[in-house]
């Protein structure tokens, strides 16, 4: 996952990008988009990220494309062409103290009111809520159905006095933050789809966001670093390309980003459009390639010796400190987004068959 930080500079490259009608390529023509390939919009997105640049992001690829599917004409014709200007962000808060990997017993009660809705609670790791303007949000609006059923999807402004935004910083230098909601009202037009019918849309969002937020080209990025650096470093006076331990790690790391790359190509392939998007293929994607980021990261500090724990933007440290940054930061990308184990669980049960296991 980029990380995502907001600056002026960012927000102007992506309206400029929108401006071009490069957000979006995928969507309908009725709200805005260009019903072009998907395959278009995921080169798109990987060259932004393997120049360091946003990605489409949540507006275009998880929120934009879930609204199409099931928001209501408010929403869609009040949020749709700010998402195709960059004009909003958003923070994405389904994650709670006691509901992480089992999102959907999450317990911020929204509460009838009105034509609209009460909240009150607590959300947790939510990335962005300190520049956002919209929080999309889960709550529990039913508290007798069974969890999977008792949960409903709000739209919610992050100015709105009720809520607090704490920081948590994470080993990867990142902010994500705590979010508190006291008496935060929302009218029945932030409802996004149907009362108690959330959580098929966050299963839906999950998807899209397993896919879109985690880029290969970084990966890409990476590997040619330390191949590079094989090519060129001694050890020992000897050349470190010599070593057939060094080769034989390298060959496999490179087969392996080949696969991840593919993984990611097969879920543009699998994405139909309009329709939900492929959900075993975006858990496959996940694992690999998060895993593989990790693997790499390790590797990477074990070939190129003690001096990659020397922080990031060390000039005489081995491949500039980029290694002991990205071995903080890759642990982060096999938990957002749903855990490896989660994304094992729904191989297992979507793609195999297998039973739920809680
Ligand atoms: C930097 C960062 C940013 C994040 N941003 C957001 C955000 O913007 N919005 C948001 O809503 N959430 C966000 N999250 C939360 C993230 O989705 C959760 O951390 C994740 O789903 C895991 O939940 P948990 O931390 O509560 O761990 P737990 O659910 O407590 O899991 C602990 C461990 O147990 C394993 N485990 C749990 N259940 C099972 C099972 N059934 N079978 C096998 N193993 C299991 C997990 O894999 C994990 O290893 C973010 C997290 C991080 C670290």
């Amino acid at each position: 996952m980029a990380q995502i930080v907001d600056t002026p500079k960012r927000r102007a490259l992506m309206r400029e990008i929108g401006e071009q009608g490069w957000l979006g390529i995928t969507w309908p023509a009725e709200h805005g988009g260009k019903e072009g390939d998907g395959v278009y919009e995921y080169l798109l997105n990987e060259a932004l990220a393997g120049r360091g640049g946003p990605q489409i992001g949540k507006g275009v690829g998880i929120i934009g494309k879930t609204l199409i599917r099931h928001g209501n004409e408010t929403l869609k014709r009040e949020l749709l062409p700010k998402i195709l200007r960059n004009e909003v962000e958003f923070a994405i808060g389904y994650s709670e103290p006691d509901a992480g990997s089992d999102a959907a017993a999450m317990k911020l009660k929204a509460t009838r009111d009105g034509d609209g809705w009460r909240l009150n609670g607590q959300k947790t790791w939510t990335t962005s809520a300190h520049f956002a303007e919209w929080y999309w949000v889960g709550a529990r609006t039913d508290p007798d159905a069974p969890k999977h059923h008792g949960i409903t999807l709000f739209l919610v402004p992050l100015d709105h006095p009720g809520i607090t935004i704490n920081p948590i910083w994470t080993m990867g230098d990142e902010r994500t933050n705590d979010v508190f909601f006291d008496d935060v009202w929302v009218h029945d037009d932030y409802v996004v789809g149907e009362v108690n019918r959330g959580f098929q849309y966050i299963s839906e969002a999950l998807d899209l966001e397993r896919f879109t937020m985690f880029t290969f080209s970084q990966i890409e990025q990476r590997l040619d670093l330390l191949c590079e650096h094989v090519r060129t470093a001694t050890r020992d006076d000897e050349p470190l390309r010599a070593d057939p331990v060094v080769r034989r790690q390298i060959a496999r790391l490179v087969t392996d980003g080949e696969v991840a790359r593919v993984l990611g190509l097969r879920f543009v392939a699998a994405s139909q459009k309009g329709g939900a998007p492929p959900t075993a293929e975006a858990s496959e994607y996940k694992l690999f390639a998060t895993e593989l980021s990790q693997r790499l990261a390790d590797a990477s500090m074990d070939i190129a010796g003690p001096g990659t724990q020397l922080r990031v933007h060390t000039d005489d440290a081995p491949m500039k400190g980029r290694a002991e940054s990205t071995y903080r930061y890759t642990v982060i990308d096999t938990i957002g987004g749903g855990a490896s184990e989660i994304q094992k669980n729904i191989i297992g049960r979507r793609k195999l068959g297998l039973p739920k296991n809680f």
